[in-house]
């Protein structure tokens, strides 16, 4: 029904989300479906529910994304109250785009979710598999189980592919599968350009960013008995005349690649405000996704995972103290 509404030859007005600040998977899946659907001849916008960071302003389509913003409120209502079709791109949790949130549920569109998170809400369709590495894997899927992958063109391969690149940490993930792969190489058959993919991807570290980890990295804190590492930012860290989102990226891999840790954690105070924002992050079968649920009122995978505080950033530190002994053996027999 839903496919064939969207193949068929009725124009139909469309809307397309990623989270808060997208990622590269998040980005790259809604702008390849952004191209995909245009193919199709619908009326489609993107819409971002916070910025989106600067290092993804090389990927094709960006300067059609319409950012959320005080000044765009009266549009973006006007775009969902006008839409058939809403799709929710990379996110489970209506949480993870707070600002809009209301506005959507008023909406009478039929709703989409094309996700890879586990325990996702329930939505009108979904095409949910948390056993995949990225989103931009379900979005293969979808163009494919459509009937329509020779729809897909190099500049929705790029973006794809950059989702598979991103959230796979460039294919080193034990989530990678044989698919992923498969897929990746389905996307090189389009022409894409994977050494200038790899190049605008690769870590770029900018004078912020170098700051804002060296301070992380002077208050890692390393528990051997519970081969966990964590450290802090507090807002006094940061600068934030410059400050954005991304800086903070890569700063919690630092700890797992200490020998014998399997457990990362990142504590982040932003303008000295509630809640406390903390990631997550774990090697072999330690499940992160779990953690951050059941004591941080968040989720994601299992080896990447984030979530919040209400306490402040010194309580927040003592309460995840307080709960890691309980954790001894899943952490001291993961492999
Ligand atoms: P990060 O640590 O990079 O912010 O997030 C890692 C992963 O955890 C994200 O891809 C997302 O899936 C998930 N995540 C981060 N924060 C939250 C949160 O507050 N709630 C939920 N449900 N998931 C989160």
């Amino acid at each position: 029904m839903l496919f064939s509404n969207i193949n068929g030859i009725n124009k139909k007005k469309i809307v397309l989300f990623p989270h808060n600040n997208p990622d590269g998977d998040a980005l790259g899946s809604s702008l390849a479906l952004l191209f995909y659907f245009r193919k199709l001849k619908h009326d489609v916008d993107l819409i971002s529910p916070t910025e989106y960071p600067e290092s993804f302003q090389w990927l094709p389509g960006t300067e059609d994304i319409l950012v959320f913003s005080k000044h765009t409120e009266s549009l973006v209502k006007k775009k969902i109250v006008n839409s058939d079709y809403i799709f929710f791109i990379d996110f489970n949790n209506f949480s993870r785009i707070n600002k809009i949130k209301n506005l959507i549920l008023c909406s009478k569109a039929k709703k989409i979710l094309i996700d890879h998170h586990p325990y996702p809400f329930c939505f009108d369709f979904m095409f949910s598999d948390p056993t995949v590495a990225a989103t931009s894997i379900l979005v293969f899927r979808f163009i494919s189980d459509m009937n329509n992958l020779d729809k897909i063109d190099k500049k929705i391969a790029t973006c794809l592919y950059v989702g598979l690149m991103t959230d796979t940490g460039f294919f080193r993930f034990p989530s990678v599968t044989s698919e992923t792969h498969f897929i990746a190489g389905k996307l090189i058959e389009k022409g894409i350009d994977i050494n200038s993919i790899y190049d605008h991807l690769q870590e770029k570290y900018n004078e912020n960013r170098l700051k804002l980890l060296s301070k992380a990295l002077k208050k890692l804190k390393i528990i051997k008995k519970y081969r966990t590492a964590y450290t802090s930012i507090k807002s006094s860290d940061i600068n934030f005349d410059s400050y954005k989102p991304e800086d903070k990226e890569g700063i919690i891999t630092y700890g797992l690649g200490i020998k014998n840790i399997v457990f990362s954690v990142l504590f982040f105070e932003e303008k000295e405000k509630f809640p406390i924002k903390i990631s997550f992050r774990s090697k072999g079968n330690f499940d992160v996704n779990m953690f951050a649920r059941k004591h941080f009122r968040g989720g994601g995978h299992r080896n990447a995972a984030g979530g919040t505080s209400e306490k402040n950033l010194y309580e927040s530190i003592k309460y995840f103290l307080n709960i890691i002994p309980y954790y001894y053996k899943p952490l001291m027999f993961s492999i």
